[in-house]
């Protein structure tokens, strides 16, 4: 499996693909594969001739005290995982091939960025929508796989493809969970082991707002209520957000319908991690 380091060699690689008829799939991702991201590129391979998985911690979607220098990076065992799962090549750019010395170019969805994970990371969205453009206008993938687990990306991606008119088509997989409910996260290694216990307060909260809604109650006020009283549980968790909103606008709903996106973030010590369910 070849592993490309510039943009120009992911776009003759991604044009002499579809010479030969083969349609390109794109896994976007900042490496420290685990199961989550597999199940992307196993899509990605399901449905595309060609899988590209892109590794690139990328430090624009990082704020200035986040953890871009710690962020786990585990290369080696990234491009076992991805050509197991069916990649066809790893690109894996160096920062100055993405951000060219004067770089000044970036790509803003207003109003969504804001929202969600944008209001407590202002930024984050800008450097994502910035670099998976770029990404897009580098691979011209027919499909990008993104994971539900980031709804919130998910809703500026789709935003922006549809502004810009990229062709890509913006595939979302499911969550993929450990045993007891954690959604896998890259960032799942930095908690404690007392840390790792409180964070299933995440998918409890999810899953005390998927219990209501299934017995009939849509309220956002009972939702939310629910969910908070599952935080309230554990003390030392702080709480960034827990929301009941359009998954496409992220906008406050007040009560769940179908495309109801119900989102929680919550900190663990000095490690941020978030959850959802989105309802039909
Ligand atoms: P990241 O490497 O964290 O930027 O994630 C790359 C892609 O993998 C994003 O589209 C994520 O939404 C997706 N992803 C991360 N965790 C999970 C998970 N537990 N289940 C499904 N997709 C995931």
């Amino acid at each position: 499996m070849e592993i490309l380091r510039t943009a120009d060699g992911l776009r003759q690689w991604s044009r002499a693909s579809r010479k030969a008829g083969r349609s390109i799939g794109l896994v976007p991702t900042m490496g420290a594969l685990h199961a989550g991201h597999a199940s992307l590129i196993r899509a990605a391979a399901d449905s595309c001739g060609r899988v590209a998985v892109s590794i690139f911690v990328n430090p624009t979607q990082f704020g200035p005290n986040e953890d871009f220098a710690r962020y786990p990076r585990t290369f080696d065992a990234d491009c076992a995982l991805a050509q197991a799962e069916g990649a066809h090549i790893i690109f894996a750019p160096y920062v100055e091939e993405l951000y060219p010395d004067g770089a000044a170019t970036f790509v803003e969805v207003e109003g969504l960025s804001e929202r969600l994970d944008g209001k407590s990371r202002p930024g984050h969205f800008r450097g994502v929508a910035t670099v998976v453009a770029k990404l897009l206008i580098a691979a011209e993938p027919v499909r990008a796989f993104f994971g539900q687990k980031d709804a919130a990306q998910v809703a500026v991606l789709r935003r922006m493809v549809a502004d810009l008119r990229i062709g890509t088509e913006i595939v979302v997989c499911p969550i993929v969970r450990e045993h007891d409910g954690l959604a896998l996260s890259s960032r799942n290694v930095y908690l404690s082991a007392g840390e790792r216990a409180q964070a299933l307060t995440l998918s409890r909260a999810v899953r005390s707002a998927e219990d209501l809604v299934a017995h009939g109650e849509r309220s956002a006020t009972a939702l939310l209520e629910a969910a908070r009283a599952v935080f309230d549980a554990e003390p030392s968790v702080r709480v960034d957000y827990i929301e009941l909103v359009d998954w496409a606008t992220l906008e406050p709903v007040a009560s769940a319908v179908p495309g109801s996106l119900f989102a929680v973030a919550a900190w663990f010590g000095a490690t941020r991690l978030i959850d959802n369910t989105v309802f039909s």
